[in-house]
């Protein structure tokens, strides 16, 4: 297989020219297309991993970047509701405009949780009105995704389709061995209940058994305010939960000083995101860094 690859590569010669210019709103897509489309596709991502998605502060890099793009890929959910919009209007690029054959919303073919029933109020919270739209976090949504890059990038460039084909394989088997790695490495710690800072963490938690039982925010994208920091205190108190998950772009005043309340009480910064933290290079490692942090902060906790 490795030959046949090896042989596939050498006998194609690819000029810059040639490449998809690929422009994604985030790096965990990005890095998830760089999988696929290898050396067929330049990607560039917009909001750093670092960054919280939600808010992102548009550059002029950006227009120039969207501008040249033959295909965008959005996270979609309302994610980018703040930023994208304007940003793709003013790119004045035809072809990546949404329902345009070069827009993908990777959102479309996934597992999304906390999809609201009834009335949506703007009391719900300001900024998940369409379900979860961190729904990356969870590996077999990162292997949905890919497949729907696969297909795309196939339609854009058909002269490639194998070339992705074989590339699409490759992560999806590499994923898969990963993903009974983080599963060995979590099984001790399965129904744990943890309390995160934001709603990033419904499809990760889930995945790996664990349970969220409250939120630093008291409606996603509302900051923390005295009367809800108390009520989560007892709340953690009586249910014995000692773990605050925090994205790294969260003040950790509030985590902390809610940990300094609770027996064991305990402040992780996971990454909620490629380059969330500096190690965390690529999808798999996004995974690696996350669950060998969170299992080794439980095994403190719990001594197990
Ligand atoms: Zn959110």
């Amino acid at each position: 297989m490795a030959a046949v690859v090896t042989a596939f590569l050498a006998g194609a010669t690819v000029s810059a020219q040639s490449k998809l210019n690929v422009v994604t709103s985030t790096e965990d897509l990005a890095s998830i297309t760089r999988e696929v489309g290898g050396d067929r596709v330049a990607v560039i991502a917009l909001a750093k991993g670092y960054q919280d998605p939600h808010f992102v502060e548009p550059k002029p890099s950006f227009i120039l970047a969207v501008n040249r793009a033959g295909l965008y890929i959005a996270v979609g959910r309302e994610l980018e509701i703040g930023w994208l919009p304007p940003l793709v209007t003013s790119s004045r690029n035809a072809k990546i405009q949404p329902g345009a054959r070069g827009f993908l919303d990777a959102s479309l073919n996934v597992r999304i949780l906390d999809i609201p029933t009834g009335q949506i109020t703007r009391a719900m919270g300001d900024v998940h009105p369409s379900g979860n739209p961190h729904y990356w976090l969870e590996p077999g949504n990162g292997r949905l995704i890919a497949q729907a890059v696969r297909n795309k990038l196939g339609e854009l460039s058909p002269g490639d389709r194998t070339y992705f084909a074989q590339r699409y394989d490759d992560f999806d088997r590499r994923l898969a061995a990963a993903e009974k790695r983080w599963d060995a490495t979590m099984a001790p710690y399965k129904g744990t209940k943890v309390v995160t800072y934001h709603r990033s963490w419904p499809n990760f938690m889930a995945r790996f058994g664990f349970e969220v039982m409250g939120y630093v925010e008291p409606k996603p994208g509302i900051p923390p305010s005295p009367s809800h920091t108390l009520e989560l205190i007892d709340e953690m108190k009586r249910g014995g939960v000692r773990l605050i998950v925090v994205e790294p772009y969260f003040s950790l005043k509030t985590p902390q000083a809610i940990a300094n309340q609770v027996p064991g009480g305990k402040v992780l910064i996971l990454a909620p995101s490629v380059g969330g933290v500096r190690e965390v290079t690529d999808y798999i490692q996004l995974f690696e860094y996350d669950v060998n942090l969170l299992a080794g902060a439980l095994k403190q906790v719990t001594g197990k």
